[in-house]
């Protein structure tokens, strides 16, 4: 088995399959974490971490709390845990080393709540596009396309990334925004989209009244969480949330960046960095609108 350390980490088994059916090994999670630390680093830092990890023989599963034996310097923060009753410690990845460490427990997804710990005011918010089942992914675009027409209407601008799953990911960071009205202003924004092409998209939470059409889903901002830009995803050959120009939504294929072509695809800049905008406030009309729904 291979072993080796870098910034300290000891780094395990690299060339043992990640999981069952991934069709990479564990060296190719850790190249490409270590790769895209310095892009990964920023999203999570200061912001309590959930990872889905995976093992051989095992279904993935997502884990928030620290895992048991954790080196000292791997910081940690409590978070009220809602779902299991109790405080949970979760991460905050604010290094290469705690990447590193996360990445030899075969920590594969990175999710992140929009909120920093220990605040409340988000630093974003996000349309969370998900595709109607079977469908082809220029759906999604088209739908994207809605919600980028939505925001400009409202004067805002967003950035769009892949899920690097099956739909996309519109984010647009704000400022001064208290999380209510931010959830509000997100709602808003959806059904704003949705009303734009009925037939194309749909606001609609209860799957059946969905009809073949793309969910806006507005739930995910605040402390909920959204995956991270660059991190990949639980599937065959470990396709990653890649950041897109709106320009060139109608060209992607999801899964045409995997942890395999990313560093070609993506360059050695951070294109999430810089495509997303400054941070915005929220019209109040948009708000107002949204406490309505
Ligand atoms: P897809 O393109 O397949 O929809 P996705 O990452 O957008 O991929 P969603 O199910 O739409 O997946 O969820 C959006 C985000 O909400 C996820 O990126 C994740 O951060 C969070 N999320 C969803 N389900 C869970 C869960 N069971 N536990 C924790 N976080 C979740
Ligand atoms: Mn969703
Ligand atoms: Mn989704």
């Amino acid at each position: 088995m291979v072993d080796d350390e870098r910034d300290g980490v000891r780094l395990t088994s690299l060339d043992a399959p990640l999981g069952d059916g991934l069709e990479v090994t564990k060296g190719d999670l850790v190249d490409h974490l270590d790769a895209f630390a310095d892009r990964l680093v920023p999203q999570l830092a200061g912001r309590p971490l959930s990872v889905k990890r995976v093992r051989p023989g095992q279904e993935p599963f997502m884990q928030r709390s620290v895992a048991k034996g954790a080196p000292e310097w791997v910081r940690t923060v409590p978070v009220w845990s809602s779902g299991a009753h109790r405080e949970v410690h979760q991460v905050l990845c604010d290094d290469r080393r705690t990447l590193l460490w996360l990445a030899n427990q075969r920590a594969v997804e990175f999710h992140v709540p929009f909120s920093l710990a220990g605040h409340d005011e988000p630093t974003g918010i996000v349309l969370d596009l998900d595709p109607p089942e079977g469908a082809d992914f220029g759906v999604v675009v088209q739908a994207a396309q809605l919600v980028r027409r939505a925001l400009a209407d409202a004067g805002l601008t967003g950035a769009v990334k892949t899920s690097g799953s099956k739909g996309v990911h519109v984010v647009v960071p704000v400022r001064g925004v208290p999380p209510e009205d931010a959830a509000a202003a997100t709602r808003a924004l959806a059904a704003r989209a949705a009303a734009l092409d009925p037939d194309l998209a749909t606001t609609a939470y209860i799957r059946e009244d969905r009809h073949g059409r793309v969910f806006l889903d507005s739930t995910r901002s605040g402390s909920s969480t959204i995956v991270a830009a660059y991190s990949p995803r639980i599937r065959p050959g470990l396709p990653v949330s890649a950041p897109v120009a709106w320009e060139d939504l109608p060209a992607v294929r999801p899964g045409d960046v995997t942890v395999r072509t990313a560093p070609e695809r993506l360059g050695d800049g951070d294109p999430w960095r810089a495509l997303l905008p400054v941070a915005q406030e929220l019209p109040a009309d948009l708000v107002a609108e949204g406490h309505t729904i």
